[in-house]
């Protein structure tokens, strides 16, 4: 059979590290065995579930790239299918209702808890004689755990895991509201959509030998399981808000590239050697779901920074510019009619880990600045800056060609006539073109800038030291 796995993110929130992970596993493991990916949308449970959260779950996945050859498919849509099935397990003796009143249940559970048993239901109603069964009645449906034996399933990432029936009861897979419930939408879904490879969270180990007895139940084959350890903070406390980052979307904000979250997560407990950095046809490539890690991993952001700045560093332009083009519209920056980005990225990307850094890295040679930037300006723009950015505007202003070349001649006379240190020239000049006091070499820098804006900003930065001067007498 064709490997088919799937992703059912319940949408109650955004889609977070954990569930992207988990998603990317499936895809990969799909994707290496030339399988299909279903996406599925776990909403029953109308109160906690938004179209928001459903939309940030969907742009997440795509801006992670993760398409899917199925679905979106949306449980509330197949309420009249876990109808049918229900009805069917109920027909053939498999499950029951059962009519047990809140209160009953509470105090079975409350003796239960006294003797130290742990708290299940008693099978009251399993075999109810026909004519104490009234539907008109408030009622739910249990399935008929068996009651002898056990299961055994091989977790392909925690191995072979024995669970006793003893340990499981009846469990309610119809509400009193007719609403299916959790393990048995699952299953229904898993079995109508042919999964053959469920991988997903440990914190849903405790559910998979009920679900199997399901499939039993229904004669349907079973999926191969793999549960994927949780994430920790990089204090070894379960991954949440506190640590920083847990949205999916949050690093797009951030200024991360999703090639390189994807590989930050794909090392999240899996690895190949001690290789990091894995393209995606790699990934696919090198995937396998027997590698994955038994512990639990914990985050690591200086880590996921690296990776970020390595990718920055090596991808090609085409790739990174959609990304960037995102941060440059909402840092209020064009690239028209500036310099050509492709040349800046890789110059940039040398000091900047993230997009956003990029961006602001990049802002002068696209953008107007208003102020200097006051700890260079202290430094560099003075009153002895004056005479060499006067002499170097005059050279600058004369030149025909705005060539690193010339430019660099015009820097290296200036700095000759007065017979000062290139730094003296340099300095004030790379404050007065870019605001900052750090920019690539002069010659690029002021090729970027332009010669009009670079000669304007000069006559700037002269204003600026004028002023300065005469507040100071
Ligand atoms: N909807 C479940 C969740 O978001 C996942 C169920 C599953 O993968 O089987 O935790």
């Amino acid at each position: 059979m064709s490997v088919k796995t799937r992703f059912a993110p319940s949408p109650t929130g955004y889609l977070h590290v954990g569930g992207a992970r988990t998603a990317l596993y499936s895809w990969l493991h799909a994707k290496a065995n030339n399988g299909q990916f279903v996406l599925r949308i776990e909403d029953t449970d109308l109160e906690r579930s938004t179209p928001e959260a459903v939309e940030a779950i969907l742009d997440g996945m795509k801006w992670l790239n993760l398409d899917w050859n199925e679905g979106p498919y949306y449980q509330t849509k197949r309420f009249d299918r876990y109808k049918e099935v229900i009805n069917q397990l109920v027909e053939q003796g498999k499950a029951y209702p059962c009519f047990c009143s809140r209160e009953r249940l509470d105090d079975l559970r409350e003796e239960q808890m006294a003797n130290k048993e742990k708290p299940r239901y008693d099978g009251k109603c399993r075999h109810l004689a026909k004519e104490d069964i009234d539907l008109t009645k408030d009622h739910v449906i249990r399935f008929k755990n068996p009651k002898d034996g056990s299961v055994t399933f091989r977790d392909v990432v925690k191995g072979e895991i024995t669970i006793s029936n003893s340990e499981l009861d009846d469990l309610i897979i119809a509400r009193t509201d007719g609403s299916p419930t959790y393990n048995f939408t699952v299953v229904i879904d898993d079995m109508d959509m042919q999964i053959t490879q469920v991988i997903r969270g440990d914190d849903h180990i405790n559910n998979t030998p009920r679900q199997i007895n399901i499939f039993k139940a229904l004669d349907a084959p079973i999926p191969d399981y793999g549960h994927v350890p949780m994430i920790l903070g990089d204090d070894g406390k379960k991954l949440s808000k506190r640590h920083g980052a847990v949205s999916v979307m949050q690093y797009r904000d951030d200024g991360y590239l999703p090639q390189a979250v994807l590989n930050y997560l794909v090392r999240l407990g899996w690895s190949h050697g001690d290789q990091e950095i894995f393209s995606i046809d790699e990934m696919i490539e090198l995937f396998d779901v027997n590698d994955i890690n038994k512990a639990p991993s914990a985050f690591n952001t200086q880590k996921l920074n690296w990776l970020n700045q390595q990718y920055l560093k090596t991808l090609p332009v085409s790739e990174i510019l959609p990304h960037l083009q995102w941060h440059l519209e909402k840092a209020g920056i064009s690239l028209e009619g500036g310099p050509d980005i492709g040349e800046l990225i890789p110059e940039f990307a040398e000091r900047a880990q993230t997009l956003k850094e990029l961006v602001e890295s990049i802002r002068p040679y696209y953008s107007e600045f208003e102020e200097f930037e006051a700890k260079a300006a202290k430094k560099h723009l003075r009153g002895v800056a004056k005479e060499p950015l006067v002499l170097v505007k005059e050279k600058l202003s004369a030149l025909t060609e705005w060539s690193p070349e010339a430019l660099n001649n015009a820097i290296n006379a200036t700095a000759e006539q007065l017979e000062i240190g290139m730094g003296k020239v340099g300095m004030p000049l790379r404050v007065a073109v870019t605001g900052i006091g750090m920019s690539p070499s002069l010659d690029l820098t002021l090729k970027w800038v332009g010669k009009d804006r670079a000669l304007s900003r000069i006559n700037k930065a002269l204003e600026f030291i004028a002023e300065r001067e005469q507040a100071q007498n």
